[in-house]
């Protein structure tokens, strides 16, 4: 019995701060789950986007979907966590639906040039039903499915190598892409990320943080080395400075991400954006 077994522990002196951290972090997940069990899910869930800039035209090419809820009774709550918590509690199908409902509805509003990116939970490519859903949300949207790139992590990939594989060549035969997030975060990246048929890597942030070191650099280097290799786009996500993004381009990559180019926002705030830009823009012939 769990409170048995800390209430033990405290009496006994020991490891009280982990024992009192634990029961928090349980009771803090508890109320998330609560919270999203009752939620009016279509009503408090929205998306942000951030934009995806291709250094070599200065154009936005891509806009990345990211889940915002703010829960009437907890505030805002980040996407990880309650994506762990739908993931736990078996509503991980409705809410990834949803989120890309939401967010294919908003990418109408997008420019054909500009694509939309959306980020999938480990457990969606494990459900042919919820990949099934996915294709007919796609089609049901209009959108041109080329506009459209599924983000995946390597934990979705490892849970079911095989499974991930088909479903990730019937997305691709509708022409939808897919970008490994967060690469390098995971494990053995390097011994399936050639079995896979990918159209693009996402560089995780945590190396941007040392991208000026000669260790961050050179990992940096590898994995965009892997890139071109493969034929697959790296982008660098979490670019915060300059610096981050001239060391980046020097080593030849061409597309990036972060707060230096653009925040997470609405869809009208950076459709806005967009606007201003243009109108910036000198007239070319
Ligand atoms: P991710 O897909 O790797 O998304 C990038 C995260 O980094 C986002 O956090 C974004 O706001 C943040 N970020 C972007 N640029 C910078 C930067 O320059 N510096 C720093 N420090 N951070 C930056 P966010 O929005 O909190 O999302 C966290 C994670 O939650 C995402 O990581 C993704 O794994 C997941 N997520 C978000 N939206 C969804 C969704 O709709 N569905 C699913 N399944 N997961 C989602
Ligand atoms: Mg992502
Ligand atoms: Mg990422
Ligand atoms: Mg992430």
């Amino acid at each position: 019995d769990y409170a048995l077994y800390h209430s033990k522990e405290r009496k006994r002196g020991t490891t009280t701060l982990f024992s009192q951290e634990h029961e928090d972090a349980i009771r803090a997940e508890r109320a998330v789950e609560a919270a999203l069990q009752s939620a009016d899910l279509a009503a408090e869930m929205e998306m942000h986007y951030q934009p995806i800039l291709d250094t070599v035209t200065d154009r936005i090419t891509t806009v990345e979907a990211l889940a915002r809820w703010t829960s009437p009774k907890l505030g805002r709550v980040p996407p990880d966590r309650f994506i762990a918590v739908a993931e736990r509690c078996g509503m991980i199908h409705s809410v990834t639906l949803l989120l890309l409902r939401k967010a294919l509805a908003d990418a109408a509003r997008l420019p054909d040039d500009i694509g939309l990116s959306f980020n999938l939970s480990s457990h969606d490519l494990a459900s042919p039903e919820t990949v099934i859903a996915i294709l007919a949300a796609v089609r049901q949207s209009g959108l041109d499915p080329r506009r459209i790139t599924l983000e995946l992590t390597e934990t979705a990939l490892m849970r079911d190598f095989e499974g991930a594989q088909k479903a990730i060549t019937l997305l691709r035969a509708l022409g939808i892409k897919i970008a490994l997030d967060d690469f390098g975060t995971g494990y053995s990246s390097l011994n399936y990320v050639h079995r896979l048929p990918l159209d693009r890597i996402k560089i995780d942030r945590g190396f941007m943080a040392d991208v000026e070191s000669d260790l961050g650099r050179s990992v940096v280097i590898t994995i965009l080395d892997l890139c071109q290799n493969l034929g697959l786009d790296g982008i660098a996500e979490g670019i915060e400075t300059t610096e981050q993004l001239s060391a980046v381009r020097r080593h030849g990559c061409r597309y990036v991400q972060g707060y230096l180019i653009g925040v997470p926002m609405p869809m009208t705030d950076l459709l806005g954006g967009l606007r201003r830009a243009a109108e910036a823009e000198p007239v070319s012939a």
